[in-house]
């Protein structure tokens, strides 16, 4: 028996698990008690990792080989390693020469680990000269990022998960933290028991099993969180609760936003939001007078053609009642995937370069240029997911890499997703499970290593970079994702700058040197920045655990870079910093917070007398994404056993539907068969439907007749202009009773 320490390949949450294995078989897994995450626990989707990983629907659906399909439509057949990778560089060069660097687009996945991401970014940045790269964290945070960046100055949430034992109120928005991050929801749990005053405003348009704890619930009507926000700090105005002390001493731009919210006075508000003056009250009194406010948010919020105007408009509230900087309080964006702060971190977005450097600005290029040994990094905005799935069915981007993740599922819009990966001339689908809907489309498969097989680092939420280690070998021919992207910009660098010595010097042999050498290089490209991990190192990380950044250097050579956690006072394992902006020093040219003032907008697609619903997507307590793992496993169908419409039960007697009715949902882009189901959780107007159901459980048709699956044939690529982040909390929708034959 071996005991190997990871972290679970899930939600944000990032806890540290113990794989058990006999060195070649995963035998059993179990919460690591050390880890700051979790302390030991897991909850259902943890505890069964084991077991989706050897079970033998998983076994029989690993990719183990590299496939390649002459024609698309016929079967992939096995190819070689060496074959595959120089096929995609021939294409790849090809594709560049004929129509330059904008011709190819890499999406990639909040699921890599950030080794594997940090080399993605260098070959199309670096090598290639392309910005096309974005990924599947464009669909989960990139509105936490830009609210971030707007208010505080960067991209990084200042709180912790400690402050939930710290906070006096806790506002929760968008986030039904009980399902989506179960064993963060265990720590509110505890925390409340502990703390009687402790006061839990949940604002939501379900009232979920998250709300279901709440003091003061706020059922919302969808895409109206900007109009409370503003309306909640219209009242502290009113009523004196803002901190003018801490506004005049640490932010700029509040007379702008006073301005702003003097129109969302409370009637407005309340009947925009639907709900009651007093309730509206309520929050904005707890929020602003408890002695530490922590807001908990997640796609509530991002998932917005708003999504940025919703971050900043709660991120206000924060600096206008100075609940920020201190134990308990400021606004804690959650992460959806577990390492989409990862790629965060080393800029892997179409937007982004390494550590929050920022593509637009000239120096920033000019830093990560250096840094790779190129001679520039260009300037285009590269495309962001929405963008790249359009520019690809439009012919602009003819060959596309997609590494972990399944957009043809995942995708807004799927209709014009499916097109555009059938117009591409070239696709290759680097992946470890052959049942993900996007491999039929794959001219090149390539066999990625998972969860229990590799090597490298994530970060979770509150900024913690935690080690993920091998327990077993990689099956079959699988190779790591790093090590995959290496071995084709070898290849591709060959052809595109012939005799110069490669960029990417990683010994891929080695994958534990490999990958270490990746996250060094990572590392160097911190120094000085807002996420400085120079303090950092494997060894570190070894002796003393996961680490939150920034954790720079020890200013007397670099104590920590030694790994020696010794050195530590006892009983301290923390090298890196546990919150943010205590000294109210933000990290902005003049070192003080700026509001913004955002007014409300309406979502993208209004209801109208043709699609009167509201349609919400999100996620179940016991499935993960796709179902690639989860679904192989029956316990995990006991929670909810198969896909349904949620309504609520007065729009089902209107429309005479019983739970159980087979309904058509139909939005302007697609139509769904699927039961209806009563359920009191929702508001009036407002359907729901969980993203993870694919073609097995949920056929669909687009609007001109194509066959699509699941929940995405419907939703829309509306986005917010800001952050390019999706609306896939509402798209408007009819549901009409299917007539059996
Ligand atoms: Fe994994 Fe998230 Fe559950 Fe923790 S809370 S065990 S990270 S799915």
């Amino acid at each position: 028996m071996q005991e190997t320490k990871s972290t679970c390949p899930y939600c944000g949450v990032g806890c540290g698990v113990i794989i058990e294995s006999t060195g070649t078989q995963i035998t059993g897994v179990r919460g690591d008690p050390t880890h700051p995450a979790n302390f030991g626990r897991l909850c259902t989707k943890g505890s069964t990792l084991h077991l989706t990983a050897t079970s033998p629907v998983t076994l029989q659906t690993r990719l183990l080989h590299p496939l390649q399909r002459a024609q698309r439509n016929e079967a992939a057949l096995p190819v070689t390693w060496d074959a595959a990778l120089t096929l995609a560089a021939d294409r790849f060069a090809h594709t560049i020469a004929q129509h330059g660097p904008d011709a190819v687009g890499f999406y990639v996945s909040g699921q890599l680990l950030t080794e594997d991401y940090y080399v993605f970014n260098k070959l199309a940045k670096g090598l290639i000269g392309t910005n096309n790269i974005d990924t599947n964290s464009r669909l989960c945070m990139s509105s936490a990022v830009a609210g971030y960046k707007q208010t505080l100055g960067a991209d990084a949430p200042p709180a912790c998960y400690d402050d939930v034992n710290h906070a006096q109120c806790l506002f929760i928005v968008g986030s039904n933290a009980a399902w989506a991050h179960p064993i963060l929801f265990r720590r509110i749990e505890d925390a409340r028991a502990t703390n009687p005053g402790m006061k839990v405003i949940v604002a939501d348009p379900r009232r979920t099993d998250t709300a279901g704890m709440a003091d003061l619930f706020l059922p919302i009507q969808p895409g109206s969180d900007v109009m409370l926000f503003n309306g909640m700090l219209h009242i502290m105005l009113w009523e004196g609760w803002v901190d003018t002390a801490y506004i005049a001493a640490h932010t700029t731009g509040f007379d702008e936003l006073k301005a702003l919210v003097r129109d969302a006075t409370p009637e407005r508000v309340a009947q925009t939001c639907g709900i009651s003056v007093a309730d509206l009250t309520t929050a904005a009194k707890w929020f602003a007078t408890s002695k530490a406010t922590l807001s908990l948010y997640c796609q509530g919020l991002n998932q917005s053609s708003s999504g940025t105007a919703k971050n900043a408009a709660l991120i206000n509230l924060h600096l206008a009642t100075a609940q920020i900087g201190k134990p308990g309080a400021g606004p804690f964006s959650l992460t959806g995937q577990p390492n989409a702060m990862g790629g965060r971190e080393v800029g892997g977005l179409a937007n982004l370069l390494s550590a929050h450097r920022d593509l637009a600005n000239p120096q920033h290029r000019a830093e990560v240029a250096a840094l790779w040994g190129v001679a520039d990094v260009p300037s285009k905005p590269g495309k962001t997911a929405v963008e790249m799935f359009q520019a690809a069915a439009d012919g602009e981007i003819k060959a596309l890499w997609i590494a972990c993740t399944n957009p043809a599922q995942s995708m807004p819009d799927q209709a014009t997703v499916r097109r555009a990966l059938q117009r591409a001339e070239f696709v290759v689908v680097q992946e470890a499970f052959a049942t993900a809907a996007t491999c039929a489309f794959a001219d090149l498969l390539l066999p990625a290593t998972t969860w229990g097989e590799k090597t490298g680092t994530v970060t979770n939420s509150e900024r913690r970079i935690s080690r993920v280690r091998p327990a077993v070998p990689a099956p079959g021919e699988a190779r790591h994702d790093w090590a995959i992207a290496v071995q084709f910009a070898q290849r591709l660098e060959a052809r595109l700058r012939p005799g110069r010595p490669t960029l990417f010097p990683y010994p891929t042999e080695h994958a534990e040197q490999g990958a270490e050498t990746v996250w060094n290089e990572h590392r160097e490209s911190t120094r000085g920045r807002d996420l400085d991990i120079t303090g950092l190192s494997w060894d570190l990380l070894e002796h003393a655990g996961p680490q939150q950044w920034p954790c720079p250097a020890h200013p007397a050579g670099g104590v920590n870079a030694d790994g020696n956690a010794n050195a530590l006072p006892p009983g301290n394992r923390d090298f890196g910093k546990a919150r943010l902006y205590e000294d109210g020093v933000f990290p902005t040219a003049d070192g003080r917070a700026r509001f913004a003032a955002h007014a409300w907008q309406p979502t993208a697609e209004p209801r109208e007398s043709r699609y009167p619903f509201s349609l919400t997507t999100g996620r179940l307590r016991d499935q993960w994404h796709g179902m690639t793992r989860t679904g192989t496993l029956g316990r995990l169908f006991g929670h909810v056993a198969e896909p349904s419409l949620q309504m609520h039960p007065q729009d089902m007697e209107r429309r005479k539907l019983a739970s159980g009715d087979l309904v058509h949902v139909t939005s302007k882009r697609g139509s769904i068969v699927v039961p209806v189901q009563a359920d009191t959780t929702l508001g009036l107007s407002q359907v729901f439907m969980a993203m993870h159901w694919g073609s097995e459980f949920l056929s669909g048709v687009s609007s001109t007749g194509e066959r699509l699956a699941g929940v995405n044939a419907l939703t829309t690529s509306a986005f917010c202009p800001t952050s390019k982040q999706p609306e896939l909390k509402h798209a408007a929708v009819k549901v009409l009773k299917a007539e059996l034959p």
